[in-house]
């Protein structure tokens, strides 16, 4: 670790190299990746497809400017309009979640001519003012006020506090599908179908974060396809360049009709654009979403025997490869554990929810590893 940095801690391993489910340290470890790479490799790391048209693309065109059409950047368009839930086909390119969400917001204040925003408690949607702002702990908040200002936050899953907030003032809401950070907090049944018809009722726009439960991780595409709810924005980035920075901003005709003026200097680089591209395509033609419903299924019922088995854990919830075990001792502990003892890596949310985020490719040998782990730890 260099001295310059400031912002994150340091973790005590040097990670050299991946491959596939496999990170490796400056020493030759060898760790399972359940949650270092933060849902950013769905297809495993260095997949060569990835790989390859990153190189390809690095070697022929690194950057021309957004309004310059490239084949890269409009195949990608394409392939995105095509595979976006319902009719979200206008599409905005940034470099992160957060600029996704941004964009997300500002193009709802545009479509609508209002400003109020509604979010939920326990949100996470990112660091810069914006999607701050509509992001719940103070612990990301606290100094760098004021933000964005006109946030109204209820509570998650509750339809009468979401009906009561709503109302011809309202420009959007933004919800994640499954709440990520905020603890592993799956939509209850029905509520995403109350924040569609709530939103819609209202003339306001439903702002799907789909940046943590996007691109195949839950066992769908998007998991708004899985509760079949089509929102009017629908936000990706993490996985959806297995690595390389990108987020997509997806938005219904109407609101890319009324967007407002917005734009950035690397809004679909080449390279990203590549990297994204290949990535969708070989997530699809190898239905690795299945993969994730699949293993996700019997990883969860694993942890629920181990639970039973233990009487260690809470709670066990999630979708597909997105899974939160929510320990009765803090999270921290047993993460450190099962990374020094077991060579697993997984990452909290909150204090006491043990988070795995793998690659999509992961198979029942390696989450049986992790179960093992787990069992051992507890
Ligand atoms: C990670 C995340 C973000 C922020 O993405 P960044 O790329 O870190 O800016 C926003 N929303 C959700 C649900 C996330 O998981």
């Amino acid at each position: 670790m260099s001295g310059a940095e400031f912002v994150f801690g340091s973790k005590p391993i040097d990670i050299a190299s991946g491959d596939g489910v496999t990170l490796t340290d400056d020493e030759g470890n060898e760790y399972l990746d359940f949650g270092a790479s933060y849902a950013c490799a769905p297809l495993g790391h260095c997949h060569p497809d990835v790989t390859d048209a990153v190189a390809e693309q690095a070697a022929e065109l690194t950057y021309v400017q957004g309004s310059y059409p490239v084949d890269v950047r409009t195949g990608l368009y394409d392939r995105l309009a095509a595979l976006a839930p319902g009719d979200c086909e206008k599409v905005w390119l940034s470099n992160s979640g957060t600029e996704a969400n941004e964009a997300a917001l500002k193009f709802a204040r545009h479509a609508t001519g209002r400003s109020k925003l509604v979010a939920t408690m326990q949100a996470f949607h990112g660091r810069t003012m914006g999607a701050l702002a509509c992001t719940w702990k103070d612990e990301y908040k606290e100094g760098f006020g004021p933000l964005a200002g006109d946030v109204e936050f209820v509570p998650y899953g509750d339809e009468e506090a979401m009906s009561e907030a709503v109302d011809d003032e309202t420009a959007g809401v933004i919800v994640e599908p499954i709440q990520g950070e905020g603890g592993v907090n799956p939509a209850p049944e029905g509520y995403l179908q109350h924040v569609r018809d709530v939103t819609a009722d209202a003339g306001a726009a439903m702002i799907a974060d789909e940046i943590q439960t996007g691109v195949g991780r839950t066992g769908d595409l998007w998991a708004v396809e899985g509760a079949g709810v089509a929102p009017d924005i629908v936000t990706a980035a993490k996985g959806i360049a297995n690595g390389l920075p990108m987020g997509a901003t997806m938005v219904k005709p109407w609101v890319a009709a009324d967007a407002g003026n917005h734009g950035s200097t690397f809004s679909g680089g080449p390279v990203p654009c590549a990297a994204a591209s290949a990535t969708l395509e070989t997530l699809v033609a190898e239905d690795v979403p299945g993969n994730a419903r699949d293993v996700g299924a019997s990883f969860r019922a694993a942890l629920d025997d181990l639970a039973a088995e233990t009487g260690a854990i809470r709670d066990v919830r999630g979708r597909g490869l997105m899974v939160g075990v929510e320990v009765k001792t803090g999270a921290n502990p047993v993460i450190g554990q099962l990374a020094m003892s077991h060579g697993v890596l997984a990452l909290p949310a909150g204090r006491t929810v043990v988070r795995f985020l793998p690659p999509l490719t992961v198979t029942e040998e390696h989450t049986e590893r992790v179960v093992e782990g787990l069992r051992d730890v507890l």
